[in-house]
């Protein structure tokens, strides 16, 4: 049973090492971003909803986001554990996941922090712009998400800290040693995968 959070700014590589730990602990990878862009692609209800925020760069309006990562991990596959990209992304959405985790009488065993620099980053956005043209990495929309990350998501990690739950590793490098850092950091708290 692994209760995992992966946290970064935009760019930082959260996604393609979310799918290579989760698979190596057996559990979901859940995405609160994948999910946004999978309902805009199908041009859902909550799609429809969404997708001026999302493409703008703005966080999805709290209740929406708690609502719907309360249903995803009330689902079969992630009773064993899971591993959240992108969730919490603010004070108010980790004050209502650590109230549902308690309602379960469990809660996290650690959050990642993938640390990457600036410049790094912004190379890596326009890259992926090109490859995966995600409509919300335009040059204004990536600026426009690292300013809402540092102003929104960046005062969690000093609860994760105070709490002891962060681990912060070097998300520099091929992604093959990126992932080996972060498994080794998780082995190193006890945290041993399948
Ligand atoms: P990135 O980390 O590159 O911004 P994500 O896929 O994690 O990419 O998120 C893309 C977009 O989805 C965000 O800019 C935001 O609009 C929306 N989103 C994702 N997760 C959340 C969340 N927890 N709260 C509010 N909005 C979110």
């Amino acid at each position: 049973m692994t209760r995992l959070l992966i946290v970064g700014p935009p760019g930082a590589g959260k996604g393609t090492q979310a799918s290579r730990i989760a698979e190596a602990y057996g559990i979901p990878a859940i995405s609160t971003g994948d999910i946004f862009r999978a309902n805009i692609k199908n041009e859902t209800e909550l799609g429809k909803q969404v997708k001026a925020i999302v493409d703008a760069g703005d966080y999805v309006p709290d209740s929406l986001t708690n609502a719907l990562v309360e249903s995803r991990i009330a689902e079969g596959d992630a009773q064993g554990g899971f591993l959240l990209d992108g969730y919490p992304r603010t004070l108010e959405q980790l004050r209502f996941l650590d109230e549902l985790l308690a309602a379960q009488g469990t809660g996290l065993d650690a959050v990642i922090q993938l640390v990457a620099d600036q410049e790094e980053i912004v190379q890596r956005l326009r890259r992926r712009a090109v490859e995966e043209g995600r409509s919300d990495d335009t040059e204004e929309a990536i600026r426009h998400r690292q300013e809402v990350y540092r102003r929104e998501t960046e005062p969690l990690l000093s609860a994760f800290a105070e709490r002891g739950q962060l681990i912060e590793v070097d998300g520099i490098g091929a992604v093959d040693a990126v992932t080996d850092r972060v498994l080794g950091a998780l082995a190193g708290r006890g945290l041993v995968a399948v």
